[in-house]
């Protein structure tokens, strides 16, 4: 059913329809930063005119084999993190993971995330065309549990303190010795 698909998928972050997108993760930065080191696999690949689209399915597939490694370590800490770990691994096993070379419009604002409630997340691997805005492969994975969060605790994107609230949830989740 496309036509509730997208009416729930207006829920999560496509509400926004004043101020700078609500679940963006990463803000473009002013300077352009050091790129995270990449994997052997992702440079082997890189653009070869040729082949535009083997670099995104490999960058792709680099946010994908990431998220599934934060899935194990969510569940082993159990609680809030092992919920929405559940999300994520729901959403991966049913590929409705979808990472997308950059952010996209959504009315007249640009997102860098979003989610439905039936576990469906978009995520921009970067954040615009001219490199300035490149997202480390943390930063991605840490998009995508803040939705995953969003869908896992029903809490609507758009205001600030929901925000908070995820944002809360998700950082007590990958703070380090736990
Ligand atoms: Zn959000």
């Amino acid at each position: 059913m496309p036509g509730l698909r997208w009416s729930v998928r207006l829920i999560w972050c496509a509400a926004m329809s004043v101020g700078f997108v609500g679940c963006v993760r990463a803000k473009p930065k002013p300077a352009p930063v050091p790129e995270a080191p990449r994997s052997k696999e992702l440079v082997a690949s890189e653009p070869s005119a040729a082949c535009a689209a083997c670099a995104e399915q490999a960058a792709s597939n680099e946010v994908i084999r990431a998220l599934a490694q934060r899935v194990s370590d969510l569940k082993a800490r159990g609680g809030d993190c092992q919920a929405y770990a559940s999300v994520l691994e729901g959403s991966l096993a049913a590929r409705r993971i979808v990472v997308r070379p950059y952010m996209w419009r959504v009315g007249t604002q640009l997102a860098s995330a979003q989610a439905t409630s039936t576990g469906e997340i978009d995520v921009a691997r970067d954040v615009d065309a001219l490199n300035v805005g490149r997202r480390s492969l943390d930063e991605v994975v840490h998009s995508v549990e803040h939705e995953a969060a969003h869908i896992a605790f029903a809490i609507p994107s758009g205001t600030g303190w929901n925000e908070l609230l995820v944002d809360e949830r998700v950082g007590g989740c990958r703070r380090t010795g736990l």
